[in-house]
Parts: C-alpha cells; structure tokens; sequence
C-alpha cells in the first residue's frame, strides 16, 4: 500500500488537530500548518516527523510558501483537508464591522482557494484523491447574529460541489462535512459569547444550542475523525460532490433573536 500524503489546514489544534493525528496514527504523512505558534511547536514536539508550519492560511502567499514546501518534502498529496475557520464575529449584520466581515470571509472561504488552488496539482501527481472542507451546519440555514461565518460556510459548499464536477473525471473527490456545534474549548467560547451578548446564563444557551439537533446533542472530534477517515479512504470511493451534515440533524439555527 502506497503512503498516503496529507495536507491540513489549521491543523494545530481542535478538529485538525484530531485529524492529523488520526492519519499519523494510521501512518500517513502529515503536514499541518496553523497560525498558533505554542501549539505548533507542542506539535513539533509531540510529532518531530510531520511538517507543522507557521502558516497564515488568509494570506496566499504564505499558503505557497507550505504547498512548496509539501512539493519539496513529499512530492505529491492524497487528500488536502481544508479545515481553517474562525467563528467571526456575533452581531446583527448592520452592526459587524468591515475588518470582522472581511477577515471572516477570508478566513472560512478564501483560505479554502489558496490552499485548493495550490493542493489540486499535487494531488494530480497521485493520480487519484479526495479533499474534505470542513464547513458547518450552518450552512444549511440561515443563522442570525453570525452573517459572516453562515455566508462563508454556504460559499464552501458552493465551491466543493463546483470542485467535485471539475475534478471528478481526473479520480478526484470533493467533499464538504458540516458538523453542529463540536463539543471542546471553539464552542464554549461561542456559548460563552452569545450568553454575554443576549444576557443569558451558559447553561441556558447550551440547552439551546443542544435543542437545535433532532437528537439534543453536540458532536464529537471522534465523530468528525470517523467521517473523514471514511471519506477518505477506499469505501468512499463514490462519494464525491456531498455536503454531509454530522449534526444529529440540525433543524434549524434560530438563535439570538426573540421571537
Ligand atoms: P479551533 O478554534 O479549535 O481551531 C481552529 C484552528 O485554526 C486554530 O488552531 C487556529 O490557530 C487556526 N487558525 C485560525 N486562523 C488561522 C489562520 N488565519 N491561518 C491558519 N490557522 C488559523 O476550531 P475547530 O473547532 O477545530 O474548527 C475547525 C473547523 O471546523 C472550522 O472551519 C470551523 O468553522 C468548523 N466547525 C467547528 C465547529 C465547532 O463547534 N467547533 C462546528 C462546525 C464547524
């Protein structure tokens, strides 16, 4: 069985994090870059054989700098799994800045450009492979209060399905997986936010975070790690152009406004 090449994007900490350990558990060759220069260098130290590189993925040319990278050390790539996302800012729309909308969208959608742009040739080398935007439910349905993470998640399944027609006849796949809230420190923190914004207590938004989902749940790292390891690997072979939500099944995201 040839190596597998992979490449992620934000990989320090969180959902990426999980991942790249996953493939470098499963023995694959890693490359991560992140912009968290403590927890790339724990990275470093947990995983000396990997490429972690400080990597601003908002800013192409830093984007070039890791895929020359990745072209000089593994020659080629399997999968790119595009992961880089901030939660941007919570407001009514007429009250998110221009900076907070710009880096947002630049952030959760454009990073996905640069780095596909730069991973489809590699992955051209291999002859075959698949690449995974991370997107959200949010994606599914409007969300109030968080214009400018819904509009970049929406604009991710738009590219993944317009990637999968191109790349599809060359054995390329493209996929989107849209998870609900993922349980971990990125969702206490936008709990934490939206409690303070609408003077409610954590709890009582996390409840209604957790009623969103037919099945009052959060997701796991695991659930996410299971998603893309099967996407990924030869049993999803068919599956290419999918926004696949892993979310218990999000029914709506009406959160932050009275009703
Ligand atoms: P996280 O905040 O735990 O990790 C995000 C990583 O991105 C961090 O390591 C951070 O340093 C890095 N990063 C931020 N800006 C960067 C930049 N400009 N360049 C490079 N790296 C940068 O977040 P997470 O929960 O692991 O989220 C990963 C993806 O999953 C995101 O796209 C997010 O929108 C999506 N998602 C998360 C949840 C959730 O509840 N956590 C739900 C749905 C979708």
């Amino acid at each position: 069985m040839p190596q597998v090449h992979v490449a992620i994007s934000a990989g320090a900490n969180g959902i990426g994090r999980g991942l790249a350990e996953a493939f470098i558990q499963a023995g694959a060759q890693v490359a991560v870059c992140d912009v968290d220069d403590v927890a790339l260098a724990e990275f470093k130290d947990t995983h000396p054989e990997p490429i972690a590189m400080r990597t601003d993925v908002g800013d192409p040319e830093q984007v070039d700098d890791f895929f020359d990278r990745i072209e000089t050390n593994f020659g080629r790539l399997d999968i790119l799994i595009n992961n880089a996302g901030i939660a941007g800012p919570t407001a009514r729309l007429e009250n998110v800045s221009v900076v907070d909308w710009q880096d947002t969208i630049n952030i959760d959608l454009n990073s996905f450009f640069y780095c596909s742009r730069r991973a489809i040739p590699l992955i051209r080398k291999s002859g075959q492979g698949s690449i995974v935007n991370i997107a959200s439910n949010a994606a599914f349905f409007g969300f109030p209060l968080r214009s400018p993470y819904a509009a970049s998640k929406w604009g991710v399944i738009g590219l993944t399905k317009t990637l999968a027609m191109e790349l599809g006849p060359e054995n390329i796949r493209v996929n989107a997986i849209c998870p609900g809230s993922v349980e971990g420190p990125r969702i206490d923190g936008v709990i934490s936010r939206d409690a303070e914004a609408r003077g409610l207590s954590i709890e009582a938004v996390t409840r209604e975070y957790k009623s969103q989902a037919s099945m009052r749940c959060f997701v796991s790292n695991e659930d996410i790690i299971s998603m893309v390891t099967f996407l990924t690997s030869d049993a999803g072979r068919r599956i290419s152009g999918q926004a696949i939500g892993l979310d218990g099944h999000t029914e709506g995201l009406s959160l932050g406004l009275e009703r």
